[in-house]
């Protein structure tokens, strides 16, 4: 939750995009088109559950369409309010923007606490706001395209998508109308650890430019990178994993609601994330010590810190007390505008959440060209592949045959080779690229536009370049 006595959410992110526009040379309307919320929906609808009427409020709100489907999840949380679905919904576009995800963008909210329902209630609430959503074409494959977001996940938007089927019995690209779904109703593989992946991918870029490590007062590769998560949802638990796992980062502190866990020597992710699952929270966590106060652990020396939960966490009330020199925002919003001027006095690099969390959508936009297209990535030309690379083996193992020659093919390579690339290899391969690029975009602007201090403002000025584009395009 944002403090009270720091701007709301959405004028953060109004604040934040006001320095960046501030380099551009727009005219003032287009300037403030791009600004504003297009619309916010708002619906109050009953459901009769456990014997009484029970009334819930959600939203859908939609920042820009200059493209359609504008694209964004949907949140169930009982913080959820208009001035955060718009927030949200802003950094969607941005974020869409930045990837080159051809969407505009949108978010949704349920204001519930969906621990407090069973999965039969949250079934009947989910797919009655959904019905309302649809019947205003506030989710449509070609209009509105919601994803999973903070208390949703695949089972959510199964329910959703068979809800929009039942009601447009005959649109052929029905389950189009959302993403995240699960792989047996139209889902694709890779969709659950996107936003996670994505974080990872976007450090593996970060530290293959030497010039911007050092930068963050940093040095050399991920490798032996002693990294504090705050939040082991999906996001920050894939990110913590595959980080830990994969580029030899050390995870020395969680974050969770009710405490933290510190361990020098580095937290085993998934040891930690069962016991999560066993009793609810942190607490009696025997691979390390557990502290009370958990958000004290963002104030702990680390290389780089990633919060992956709330907006607002890092704020005027602790940013100069931060010691991490890198942060990258796995959430969105997790630092509010005055503490994001207070780091960068400090000289903390940050990579921004449109950015860094930017995973999630862009494996949607797989999904969503999939449920359009009608067919598994891979398809149609995995075995074709696999029988070319079977051609070149058999005539290199042709020559290592030859004694003359003297040479044999590496340990394992011919079954490296002739893989095919499946669908998870290939939204792997298209996530990565994505982050690669869209990096490469930000940085050139950070180090190349007079002005320009951080990637953030990059960022923005990248995205908000991209959507005035699009605006032109159209005579606005
Ligand atoms: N809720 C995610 C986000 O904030 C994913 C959105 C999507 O896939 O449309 O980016």
């Amino acid at each position: 939750m944002i403090p009270k006595n720091e701007p709301s959410f959405r004028q953060s992110v109004d604040m934040m995009f006001n320095r960046a526009v501030a380099l551009l040379d727009l005219s003032p309307g287009l300037e403030q088109k791009i600004r504003v919320c297009n619309s916010t929906y708002t619906v109050r609808f009953g459901v009769r559950l456990r014997g009484q009427l029970t009334t819930f409020t959600g939203y859908r709100s939609v920042h820009s369409e200059h493209m359609e489907p504008v694209k964004g999840g949907i949140r169930y949380s009982l913080g959820v309010n208009q001035d955060e679905v718009e927030a949200l919904a802003a950094l969607m576009t941005y974020k869409c923007a930045l990837v080159e995800a051809p969407f505009g963008g949108s978010k949704g909210g349920l204001c519930i606490d969906p621990r407090e329902w069973n999965e039969q209630e949250l079934e009947l609430i989910t797919r009655r706001f959904a019905y309302e959503l649809i019947k205003r074409d506030l989710i449509h494959p070609s209009q509105n395209v919601p994803a999973p977001d903070m208390g949703t996940g695949e089972r959510e938007m199964a329910w959703i998508a068979d809800q929009y089927a039942r009601m447009n019995t005959t649109d052929i690209n029905s389950r189009a109308c959302v993403t995240g779904k699960p792989l047996n109703a139209g889902g694709i593989a890779g969709r659950v650890e996107a936003t996670g992946r994505g974080v990872q991918y976007a450090l593996q870029e970060f530290f293959r430019h030497p010039e911007d490590v050092k930068i963050a007062n940093l040095a050399g590769t991920l490798d032996g990178k002693r990294v504090i998560v705050q939040g082991l949802g999906n996001v920050g638990y894939h990110a913590a994993l595959f980080l830990s796992e994969m580029d030899g980062c050390k995870v020395i502190g969680v974050i969770e609601r009710d405490g933290g866990i510190q361990n020098a020597d580095g937290i085993d992710i998934d040891a930690l994330r069962d016991h999560m699952i066993r009793t609810g929270g942190v607490a009696g966590f025997t691979g390390g010590t557990f502290i009370k106060d958990g958000a004290k652990l963002l104030e702990e020396a680390c290389d780089i810190l990633i919060p992956a939960a709330l907006e607002g966490v890092i704020n005027m009330g602790n940013a100069a007390r931060i010691k991490a020199p890198l942060i990258i925002e796995a959430a969105n919003g997790p630092i509010t505008a005055g503490a994001d001027e207070v780091l960068r006095n400090k000289g903390t690099v940050i990579i921004p959440d449109m950015y860094a969390n930017a995973g999630g959508v862009t494996v949607s936009y797989f999904e969503w060209v999939k449920n359009l297209s009608h067919i598994r990535f891979g398809r149609m030309q995995r075995r074709q592949e696999e029988g070319r690379h079977q051609l070149l083996i058999d005539e290199l193992e042709r020559l290592s045959n030859d004694k003359q020659l003297g040479w044999e093919l590496s340990p394992g390579f011919k079954e490296q080779y002739l893989r095919g690339a499946g669908e998870l290899e290939l939204v792997r391969s298209g996530l990565d690229d994505t982050m690669r690029i869209a990096y490469q975009n930000m940085r050139e602007v950070w180090h190349g536009k007079e002005g320009v201090t951080d990637l953030r403002m990059a960022a923005y000025l990248v995205s908000i370049g991209r959507v005035a584009a699009s605006y032109r395009a159209k005579g606005l």
